[in-house]
């Protein structure tokens, strides 16, 4: 036997989760002063993270000796202020990706089945094949989620639906009344995963309240992160707001001090920090415009986006990837979502966006 075969057939099967390339190893391979490279490729904040974020980071410095409060208690009630519902309808994770997967492991037994869509985010299959579920992946539509065939597909062993509104990689958004419709329509013993990570770029008009449906739904988990408008990707922290007996099975789950001490201070500093989240929005939807205008003008197709991103067609991803790689340019290739015709660009500022159209123009000529 090798060591291996230790390991059920579920894990050793996981194929694992492609990140975008860091600025170090680019420059280390190609012989690039970091400097040189613009990072266009994980959907962080061109902007970095909110002054009073970092303020309070620094503040609390000196205590990190002593663990941190398990409960998260202080960025609770700063939730609880903001999303106006108990501090027992929340649960702090390291990073979101940990509160969908402390999810999964609290309401996906082994052998039962999750839905998801076909280009949704890679998270969702990895979490339910870590736990020995089965993934039923429905096939999108034009890109985006077929909910009614979602509805469908749900089975007697489904215990978990993911939805992510808007969606990565493709940008796609379900309208409120779409999802509100769903929401009435799927049973109440499976567990909705709506994972909104970059709600806040929402333009007002698309704008929805998940948190009253989370009031109307007790199956409903929402989640939402601080990696993307906060600009706190590297800090690790994120959260699930839901019915507060779903919230309490969660976090039996939790290890209990996922969320560090720098990141709860962080994080709630963040949430009061309108200006700089305005200034993000603000930044994100100019540069939005200024890439779809760039990738027009070079005949180039993408999804329309409702993110901080943006995905187009270039044919040949892994050639033109290479080419703006030789250039100093880390986009994002989602061959492994099944769309190697595709790349995916986060939205930076303005000279960012500039240069990385440039770089384009340059690297589809071959
Ligand atoms: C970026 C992203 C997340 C957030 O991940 P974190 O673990 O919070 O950094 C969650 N869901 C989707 C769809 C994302 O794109």
């Amino acid at each position: 036997m090798s060591i291996e075969q230790i390991a059920p057939e579920y894990i050793r099967s996981i194929s694992p989760y492609v990140p975008g390339k860091p600025i170090a190893e680019l420059a280390r391979e190609m012989g690039l002063d970091e400097a040189q490279i613009i990072k266009l490729a994980s959907n962080e904040n061109p902007l970095g993270m909110s002054p009073k974020a970092r303020h309070a980071m620094h503040a609390v410095l000196d205590d990190l000796a002593r663990y941190p409060d398990g409960n998260g208690f202080a960025l609770k009630e700063t939730l609880s202020r903001k999303h106006g519902l108990g501090v027992g309808h929340f649960v702090l994770g390291n990073g979101s990706n940990d509160v969908l997967e402390l999810a999964v492991r609290a309401f996906l037994p082994a052998g039962s089945s999750a839905v998801y869509s076909q280009y949704s985010f890679a998270v969702y299959p990895l979490a339910t094949q870590s736990v020995g579920g089965r993934g039923i992946e429905v096939p999108a539509r034009a890109y985006a989620h077929d909910l009614a065939a979602m509805a469908d597909a749900v089975a007697e062993d489904t215990h978990i639906v993911f939805l992510a509104n808007p969606n990565n990689p493709t940008g796609s958004f379900i309208p409120a009344w779409l999802l509100e419709s769903f929401l009435e329509q799927i049973r109440r013993d499976v567990i909705v995963i709506l994972d909104e990570a970059y709600s806040e770029y929402l333009p007002p008009e698309l704008r929805y309240d998940s948190m009253a449906w989370v009031k109307r739904f007790p199956n409903l988990i929402v989640t939402r992160t601080f990696s993307k408008i906060y600009g706190l990707a590297g800090l690790r922290i994120g959260y699930a707001v839901a019915d507060a007996k779903v919230a309490e099975l969660i976090n039996r789950v939790r290890s209990p001090f996922n969320a560090n001490s720098v990141a709860l201070a962080a994080a709630e500093a963040a949430l009061g920090d309108e200006a700089f989240i305005q200034k993000s929005y603000e930044t994100n939807r100019a540069g939005l415009a200024q890439i779809t205008r760039g990738l027009g003008e070079l005949n180039l197709v993408h999804l329309p986006s409702a993110g901080n991103f943006v995905t187009f067609r270039v044919g040949d991803g892994a050639g033109v990837n290479r080419r703006l790689l030789k250039q100093g340019v880390i986009v994002r290739p989602i061959a492994s979502y099944g769309m190697p015709e595709w790349l995916r660009v986060t939205i930076g500022q303005t000279e960012e966006n500039a240069r990385f159209l440039e770089a384009l123009a340059i690297a589809l000529k071959g």
